[in-house]
């Protein structure tokens, strides 16, 4: 170039195009996190499998939570950002393989979660009437994947339930079960989960817990929510609140705890009143055997007691409650993506503070955030942590040079899906099925009813597409 050769502009800096494989929290807030970041340019693809950004905020907040699930309006914010693009209905490892996708772009971020339920190991676990929380979580909060049939089937004969854990989830179930139908009708359930609830006879709910009170993992709202049913009374065992010196001061050390204990303790003089449905929660107990020839029929449970170091230990006592339906709820863990490693004990892809480890070592490019990262713990806002810290690690292999803004060409991702066969759901169809769900609640004066089948989720779309042509 001659010295009066006008160069014209610079070009700008080549952006650093990244996948986020799953649009829960943890991948919303890791595209919020990139979009914010001042040190170099970005282009988000949000994955999702299903047609519908949020993950557990959408399926797994229970649904007589309304105040919680509207974070869902803060996380939209971040799927309205210029540089953030949410294509929904693409399942990476069926649409598009891990190392597709990680050549399609400069690096990838799994964020989708720990979808799968944990086990129990005692036998009649697999009897009809034992069911996940997850499975009944899912149809409750309206999930395309729902067992519909399973559940509705175990509901119908639910009078007295047994729920196994004290952790939140246990709380949600125990709660959405003993609440009465003019308690649910505001919610957003799809009108067939309502109608089934509504017609479960569920008169007694009991929570067990295998360890403590001092150990539950439940928190105090949530616990303190159980006294305030409408239909319902919630019982403990004055003697599981009698506790030993260590329990004490796990109680003493810990605010949670000593609320929780608190709040138990207030509810130790509880009796049941006629005509109303009880939720009883009862500790150091925990099942050794699911009873019943076809179906549940009931629960062996064995007395425990706790070590100083919180250890729990059967002591051969036993009793059987009967249950017509056992809910496990022990918590999460995270399933296998063909081609990214997972640690099978923990349900967690390895890494190193967000970056995926492949045989010990680290592999630029691809990383991790929320609970495939770190495992089922913690609220909503965990994850804005959790994603911040992902996504410097990622900005630090940037600057290191070992992943390079642009290295992956420029193709399109969405269009390559489509060349695969895939039927990408994009914001503006989002848009449509939340507009379909909206007019659907009007319908009975709600603000929103859940699609629950993937048809009708597609149909929203297709039919907003018809109406632009
Ligand atoms: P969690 O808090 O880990 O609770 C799991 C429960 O299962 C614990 O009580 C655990 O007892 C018990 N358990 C595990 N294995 C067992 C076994 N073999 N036999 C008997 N009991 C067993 O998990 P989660 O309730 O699924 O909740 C997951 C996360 O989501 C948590 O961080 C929770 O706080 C969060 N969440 C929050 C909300 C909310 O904020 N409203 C609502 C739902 C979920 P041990 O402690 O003895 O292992």
């Amino acid at each position: 170039m001659s010295a009066d050769e006008d160069p014209g502009p610079p070009s700008p800096p080549p952006r650093l195009r990244v996948a986020v494989v799953g649009a829960g929290p943890a991948g919303i807030y890791t595209a919020e996190a990139l979009t914010r970041q001042q040190e170099v340019p970005v282009a988000v693809d949000l994955i999702d499998r299903l047609p519908t950004p949020f993950g557990l905020v959408r399926h797994g907040i229970a649904p007589d939570h309304p105040k919680m699930r509207a974070i869902r309006d803060t996380l939209h914010r971040a799927l309205d950002h210029p540089a953030v693009r949410f294509v929904g209905n693409v399942e990476i490892g069926r649409d598009l393989s891990c190392r597709e996708l990680h050549a399609a772009v400069d690096a990838v971020v799994y964020t989708y979660g720990a979808a799968l339920d944990r086990q129990l190991g005692i036998p009649g676990e697999e009897l009809p009437g034992s069911l996940a929380a997850t499975a009944l979580v899912a149809w409750y909060t309206g999930h395309p994947d729902a067992d519909r049939a399973t559940v509705e089937a175990a509901l119908a004969r639910a009078r007295s339930v047994v729920v196994v854990g004290v952790g939140n989830v246990a709380l949600d179930v125990a709660r959405v079960l003993a609440r009465t139908p003019a308690e649910l009708e505001s919610t957003d359930m799809p009108q067939h989960v309502l109608d089934a609830l509504a017609a479960a006879p569920v008169e007694r709910v009991t929570v067990l817990g295998r360890r403590g009170p001092a150990q539950a993992t439940f928190t105090t709202q949530e616990l303190r929510e159980l006294g305030e049913l409408a239909e319902a009374d919630v019982l403990v065992e004055p003697a599981d609140l009698e506790l030993d010196a260590a329990a004490e001061e796990r109680v003493a050390a810990d605010r949670v705890a000593s609320r929780n204990l608190a709040v138990l303790r207030d509810w130790a003089a509880h009796a049941a009143q006629p005509g109303r449905a009880t939720v009883t929660l009862r500790f150091f107990a925990r099942p050794v055997r699911l009873l019943g020839e076809d179906r549940v029929t009931g629960v062996e449970v064995e007395r425990t007691v706790v070590d100083a170091d919180g250890r729990a230990s059967g002591t051969g006592e036993t009793t059987v409650l009967p249950a017509d339906l056992v809910v496990r709820s022990v918590g999460y863990r995270g399933g296998e993506l063909p081609e990214l490693p997972l640690d099978p004990g923990r349900g967690t892809v390895p890494n190193d503070l967000g970056r995926v480890l492949r045989g010990g070592g680290p592999s630029p490019g691809e990383y991790v955030a929320g609970w495939i990262k770190r495992g089922p713990t913690g609220v909503v806002g965990t994850n804005k942590h959790d994603a911040r810290e992902t996504v410097a690690t990622l900005l630090a292999d940037v600057a290191a040079g070992v992943v390079r803004p642009g290295g992956s060409g420029d193709d399109d991702l969405v269009a390559a899906l489509r060349a695969n066969g895939a039927d990408p759901v994009l914001l503006e169809d989002w848009r449509a099925i939340d507009a379909a769900e909206v007019a659907l609640g009007a319908t009975r004066g709600r603000a929103r009813t859940t699609l629950h089948e993937w048809e009708s989720l597609l149909a929203a779309v297709k039919e907003a597409a018809a109406r632009v042509r």
